[in-house]
């Protein structure tokens, strides 16, 4: 059996509001021991994620921007498919929308509705770090997106379910975050992390069993799609994922304590090779 953990990093791997990751260093340095993949699966953009990944040396693939895209170091995998693009260091599979395409969608709705909005495509990095309370350096990396496209309604004489119906007769998804609206395509955190699972047992040649841990409501899809489910509790959610998932495990505590502990506590299981659903 072939193991590989996917993982969020927003109060999950890190802490939701420190960002600090240190509580799960014992676990990350098992998992290296073992070579098991850590496939890092985040909303955030490949800029925020390459320099965390450096910083824990992992050297797996990774899941951006909400599953709208999948990196892959170079030579990780024997057969990669056909539609990978050469991305700097990696291999890129796109599979949300492209941002010029989310451009134009927004700018047409705009229009439509007469909205007035501040699109991360408009917005410096300046003043992203001044609603944000990003620093600059992260503002910058933000900004640097591929597959979804953050903005702002300042003032609008619609509401946002016509805008999310404009959304969707382009084929597109509109949701709302904390301080944003993201418009995307169809894309989700599970169809990344299936199609990369698809690749694991193409390249590696015996059974994949996936172990996914996340804390919110857009872990759901990705959490779906693993054979064992790790839900980290979040105390600031107001959606726990435990009515969604019944028959996942939860971790004891949140963020990277959580996760450390979770970790470790399967590892013996996954040495043995008798790790199966269920807590
Ligand atoms: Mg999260």
């Amino acid at each position: 059996m072939f193991y590989v953990i996917i993982s969020d990093l927003d109060g999950t791997l890190l802490d939701q509001e420190t960002y600090d990751y240190s509580p799960a260093c014992p676990a990350l340095a098992e998992l290296k021991e073992r070579n098991i993949p850590l496939v890092l699966c985040s909303s955030k953009t490949a800029a925020e994620m390459i320099p965390f990944r450096l910083e824990i040396q992992n050297r797996d693939p990774f899941i951006i921007e909400n599953g709208g895209g999948i990196y892959i170091p170079k030579n990780y995998f024997s057969t990669i498919p056909l539609e990978a693009k050469n991305k700097n260091d990696f291999l890129l599979i796109s599979l949300g929308r492209a941002y010029p395409d989310l451009q134009q969608a927004l700018e047409e709705i705009t229009e439509k509705y007469s909205l007035e909005v501040e699109s991360f495509h408009s917005m410096s990095r300046e003043q992203l770090a001044d609603v944000s309370g990003l620093s600059l350096d992260q503002a910058q990396d933000a900004l640097r997106r591929e597959f979804d496209l953050p903005f702002r309604l300042l003032s609008s004489n619609c509401s946002a379910t016509q805008i999310e119906k404009e959304a969707q007769r382009r084929g597109l998804r509109l949701s709302r975050g904390g301080r944003f609206f993201h418009l995307s395509g169809d894309n989700d955190k599970g169809r990344a992390v299936h199609q990369l699972l698809e690749l694991y047992q193409t390249n590696c040649g015996e059974a994949v069993q996936a172990i996914g841990f996340g804390d919110s409501h857009n872990d759901l899809s990705m959490l779906q799609e693993v054979q064992i489910p790790v839900i980290i509790p979040n105390p600031y959610s107001s959606a726990p994922l435990t009515h969604e998932l019944p028959g996942a495990r939860k971790a004891p505590a949140a963020g990277p304590t959580g996760w450390n502990d979770a970790v470790l506590s399967l590892l013996p299981k996954i040495d043995n090779g008798n790790l199966s659903g269920g807590s």
